[in-house]
């Protein structure tokens, strides 16, 4: 069974002002359809197909480049995408008990990741991650790279992450990234996180 890329969960202009419609429809359906075609133009025939994407990026031979780009492409954007919304729901208790005790506060959490996000030189992605016992961590990875793969970022399995590859936001913001970053704040779907906070 192939990957396939996954329908939007919302419309295309549901997040706007914050991100506007027509960076949505090229981002989804070029360049995270680009991604999901070449990672499994990447493991067919090969051992790696019939896995779950998971599995492959954790036991990723680093050296292989179509599966660590493409691969990484895939599921950074189904990630993306699902941890935004229209609605951006309520963080749990639990969830936002371990910020305060990892970044003191919301507002320390926000300024670590939108640091991270506006420091990663060039294409890359900012991440909030779960380690096993439940502590969180802050980290930027270059390209399409993720905490899941061999001795990336923080380690830990990612819960948020921001796509600061251009095409997220050259269009409405040119190189205004910072200005995007804050905007990404509104559009946080915070049940989604401590969902996926809940189910380390
Ligand atoms: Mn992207």
């Amino acid at each position: 069974m192939a990957f396939e890329l996954p329908s939007l969960p919302y419309a295309l202009d549901a997040l706007e002002p914050h991100i506007d419609a027509r960076t949505m429809e090229i981002h989804h359906g070029k360049h995270h359809n680009g991604y999901t075609t070449k990672l499994n133009d990447a493991i067919e025939g090969t051992a790696l197909e019939g896995s779950g994407i998971e599995a492959i990026l954790s036991g990723l031979d680093m050296s292989n480049a179509a599966v660590r780009n493409n691969g990484g492409g895939y599921y950074n954007h189904c990630l993306f995408w699902e941890v935004m919304g229209p609605d951006q729901g309520e963080m749990s208790n639990e969830l936002s008990e371990a910020i305060n005790k990892a970044f003191g506060s919301f507002d320390g959490f926000k300024d670590a990741f939108s640091k991270a996000a506006a420091t990663q030189f060039g294409s890359g992605w900012a991440w909030l991650c779960v380690h096993k016992d439940g502590s969180l961590d802050v980290c930027g990875t270059p390209n399409q790279d993720n905490p899941l793969m061999p001795n990336v970022g923080c380690g830990g399995t990612p819960i948020l992450g921001l796509d600061v590859w251009e095409h997220a936001y050259y269009l409405n913001y040119q190189n205004r990234r910072p200005d995007y970053i804050e905007a990404f704040f509104n559009v946080v779907n915070w049940s989604e996180v401590s969902k996926r906070y809940a189910s380390r």
